[in-house]
């Protein structure tokens, strides 16, 4: 029963190795995996709350890594059920996630970076650009914390409520941080633990290419939402002005590509900021380019209050434009706000430090 080998040399916390992992540092190998149910399924944050496992071994695992690694400051709830966390990690740095339960949906919103290096106009996660990219125990952490505020009666020791999606959209930009993403996403892919199958897994990229290039390669095969936001090059370099040195061409072609290679559809994304990029011809620019059965996300832009001159384009506005991709093929999905009353909406995920 002792813990052996260094395995895992690094790692942050045991919700960051996989099971694979766990037998590197545990003996024998079953421990291992129900080891990690107890992380993954039973939702664990200490090593005392496993009881059947012995003790020897709880002890020597916890001289080595904590079970989780961070800790939840604040949880804001809002009057839409929409919940969002601060979470506090090891370095004193924060992240924010947010948990969108609608119907029988429960959607995980997770961050892949402190900050964002991209700068999107609209967003106050890129207000004061990228701090540092997210370990992958960092990410999965996330997911646990969501899923316990999904459920919070459970406690430790019951069978968690099951989350039944994750997308990738909140702080940072995850093709920024690949190697990370793609670990902490195998972990909650696990069948023996939180088992989220890939297409209930979206990552939300502004479309770096030496990033995309490496998803790709990495075999990892998820739902991909590309963030456009603009019709034109120029008025894209004006909203997204880091957004990677692609062009919307570059972009077109990254959704080709990964259509070509997973057999998966790209969504597009696209904010709506009032007077900028709303406009009728903006529409007929982004049907063209999007071209019919193709799916395009319209996200009314939130308030952000370091941006005061941004608003949101009127109701009538948002049904106009999404009229003329109709018109067009386009398949549109307008996304309703959830959680703007806590600052939880898109855009709204902002950098904070510990005082
Ligand atoms: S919208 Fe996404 S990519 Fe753009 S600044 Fe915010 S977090 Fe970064």
């Amino acid at each position: 029963m002792a813990p052996r080998g260094e395995g895992a040399s690094g790692a942050g916390s045991l919700a960051g190795l996989s099971t694979k992992e766990i037998e590197s540092l545990v003996d024998p190998p079953y421990r291992a995996r129900q080891v990690f149910r107890w992380v993954h399924v039973r939702g664990a944050v200490s090593y005392e709350a496993m009881t059947d496992v012995p003790k020897a071994l709880r002890e020597a695992l916890a001289a080595r890594l904590p079970v989780r690694s961070s800790r939840v400051i604040e949880t804001h709830r809002s009057e839409d059920g929409t919940v969002k966390l601060l979470v506090g990690l090891s370095d004193g740095e924060r992240v924010e996630c947010v948990l969108i339960p609608e119907g029988d949906r429960r959607t995980a919103c997770i961050s892949t970076q402190v900050g964002c290096g991209v700068g999107c106009v609209f967003c106050a996660s890129g207000a004061k650009g990228v701090v540092r990219n997210l370990e992958a125990f960092e990410i999965v952490e996330q997911v646990l914390w969501l899923r316990d505020a999904a459920a919070p009666a459970d406690g430790p020791s019951g069978p968690q409520a099951r989350l039944t999606n994750i997308v990738v959209m909140g702080m940072g930009e995850p093709l920024h941080n690949v190697a990370n993403l793609v670990r902490a996403l195998r972990i909650v892919q696990d069948p023996e633990g939180i088992d989220l199958g890939s297409r209930r897994i979206t990552v939300s990229t502004s479309g770096p290419l030496r990033g995309f290039e490496e998803l790709l390669a990495s075999g990892l095969r998820v739902n991909l939402a590309i963030s456009l936001h603009a019709p034109t090059d120029e008025m894209r370099r004006r909203l997204v002005p880091r957004g990677g040195t692609g062009t919307v061409a570059d972009l077109l072609d990254m959704a080709r590509r990964w259509f070509e290679t997973t057999g998966r559809d790209v969504t597009f994304e696209y904010v709506l900021l009032g007077g900028i990029n709303d406009r009728d011809e903006d529409a007929r620019a982004l049907a063209r380019l999007a071209g019919p059965h193709r799916n395009v996300n319209l996200i009314p832009m939130n308030p952000v209050s370091f941006a005061p001159d941004l608003k949101s384009p009127a109701p009538e506005r948002v049904a106009r434009f999404e009229e003329i991709l109709r018109k067009a093929g386009v398949v549109v999905h307008a996304r309703r706000q959830r959680g703007d009353d806590v600052a939880a909406a898109c855009g709204q995920l902002r950098l904070s430090r510990a005082p």
